[in-house]
């Protein structure tokens, strides 16, 4: 029998009003990982109704006070890892050591806004009158919506709910059907840290029920959501119809240069760990590899080797390099992107089919691909995968590098390697992505800078950072004027 669990709203652990109910299952194995409730919009006016009424009480509570409930509940996780990181594992497949990544950017999340709570920094500025006092101050938003993927499932609700609750919002949170334990630790964690009842709601189901009824809701003032670019351009015009701030980490299709002059086994490490980490099914993935000429022949030889001793399995096994894709869905999705490849003319050089054999079949396993000739305009070069799959480009120079990195619809992530400081600036400068990683593949994000995506990834927010406050408050400028006179602003002299 599968683990019964329950949303979490107004403090109480609750099932669905109508008691519908889906199922998850290993993606590794097919045994089932838990039962959760099916959402409905009722659950979801009921998990905002205990929203808006923690509100008055969350944001009178002081700031810092509400950094120390996230200081507890980062402890908690610290207690908790080794768990909630193998919970991880096995629903979404992810190999342990990079669950264990997952919770940790968690746990440095919380730590990073229980610090906010003593900051939130406003400005304070003189007067262009005497006598007169002026600052800026933040101020919450109100409710928050927050609806998450299932790829990073403990760090990813972090980056949202840490920001929304610090800054003195309330949340309704909305994770991925396809991770849905990861949600659940999460939020057993701040309810165990002593979030009063009604600051964090929790509800369970698919995206076009319950995600929906969430941006619905007039009383929710915002929409903060991760996912694919299909999803988040639907919400964005649900969200323009109903006047509603939304901020959208959508996909990726992330490159990294090697250069000529590049250190090539490191290059080596940096496409494997950032091509095949977490299956691929990173936003930060890197989809493509751009080569130039020189060492384009020995880079693709040595990578095609290198993958080819990628070990498949399950990812709570430690001789697993690569564990399973998400779900059928995903697996079919991939497995059509070979066809593609072929009639585009690129070349298959290893992986390319489901993985069978070796107690995989009962799981969604694909081959490490890599795919070699690869032309800039090919779909397999233009549009997300989001599995173990990555294309090598040839070109001839960096100025033609920068070129094919920037000529996708997606600027999230890129790399370069090569051992020209004066060219490392250069593409630093001219790639257009949110992140630029020299002599390091495409991942790798530390919770104190801003992330997120340029063009066709975002919509011009940034998680993470002090950038997350801009999303998740509303400034609001103050003044006093102490003359006890009428003074007029921009007219008296
Ligand atoms: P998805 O878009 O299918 O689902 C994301 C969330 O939206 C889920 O909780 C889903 O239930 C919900 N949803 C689906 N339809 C909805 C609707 N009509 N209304 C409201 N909510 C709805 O994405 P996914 O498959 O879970 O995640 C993979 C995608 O996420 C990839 O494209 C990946 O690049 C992207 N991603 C981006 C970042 C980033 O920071 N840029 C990070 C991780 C993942």
């Amino acid at each position: 029998m599968a683990q019964h669990f329950q949303n979490y709203i107004g403090g109480r652990w609750l099932d669905a009003r109508a008691g519908a109910r889906f199922e998850r299952e290993n993606p590794a194995t097919g045994e089932p990982t838990g039962s959760y409730p099916r959402s409905q919009a009722e659950d979801v006016r009921d998990a905002v109704d205990a929203a808006a009424n923690a509100q008055a009480l969350w944001r009178r509570t002081p700031a810092p006070k509400r950094g120390e409930i996230l200081f507890r509940a980062a402890e908690i996780l610290v207690r908790r890892k080794e768990q909630f990181a193998r919970d991880l594992t096995e629903e979404m497949g992810k190999v342990l050591k990079e669950a264990r990544g997952d919770v940790q950017e968690a746990i440095d999340m919380t730590y990073y806004m229980a610090g906010e709570g003593r900051r939130q920094f406003g400005q304070t500025t003189p007067s262009e009158l005497p006598d007169k006092f002026a600052m800026s101050v933040r101020a919450p938003v109100g409710v928050v919506g927050c609806i998450t993927p299932w790829n990073f499932p403990t760090a990813i609700p972090s980056w949202k709910i840490m920001p929304a609750l610090v800054t003195g919002n309330t949340v309704v949170f909305k994770p991925s059907q396809y991770a849905p334990k990861s949600a659940y630790n999460l939020v057993a964690a701040l309810e165990e840290a002593g979030l009063p009842a009604g600051v964090v709601n929790l509800v369970f189901g698919e995206g076009a029920e319950a995600g929906a009824a969430i941006i619905d809701d007039p009383r929710v003032s915002l929409i903060s959501f991760t996912g694919s670019n299909a999803v988040g351009r639907q919400i964005a015009i649900q969200c323009a119809e109903l006047g509603k701030p939304v901020s959208l980490e959508m996909g990726g299709k992330n490159a990294i240069t090697v250069l000529d002059d590049a250190d090539l086994g490191l290059a080596l490490d940096g496409a494997i760990w950032s091509a095949f980490g977490t299956t691929g099914q990173r936003c930060t993935a890197a989809s493509r590899i751009i080569v130039q000429d020189g060492v384009y022949d020995a880079f693709a030889a040595q990578l095609v080797e290198r993958t080819k001793r990628l070990r498949l399995g399950n990812g709570l096994d430690d001789a697993t390099d690569v564990g399973p894709v998400v779900n059928a869905d995903q697996l079919r999705k991939i497995e059509s992107y070979m066809a593609v490849g072929a009639s585009d003319g690129a070349t298959l050089a290893c992986g390319g089919v489901v993985a069978r054999g070796d107690g995989l079949d009962r799981g969604y396993f694909f081959q490490p691909t890599v795919f070699l000739d690869a032309k800039p305009a090919m779909r397999i070069a233009q549009e997300e995968i989001f599995g173990p799959v990555t294309a090598l480009i040839r070109v001839g120079s960096l100025d033609e590098a920068i070129d094919v990195n920037n000529g996708v619809p997606y600027g999230l992530s890129s790399s370069i390697y090569t051992g020209d400081v004066n060219k490392a600036f250069r593409a630093v400068e001219r790639i257009d992505t949110g992140l630029v990683y020299v002599n390091a593949g495409t991942i790798g994000a530390e919770v104190h800078l801003p992330f997120g995506g340029t063009r066709g990834t975002g919509n011009g927010h940034r998680e993470a950072g002090t950038a997350a406050l801009e999303t998740f408050t509303e400034w609001k400028s103050v003044y006093i004027d102490y003359s006890g006179r009428l003074q007029k602003a921009q007219i008296d002299d």
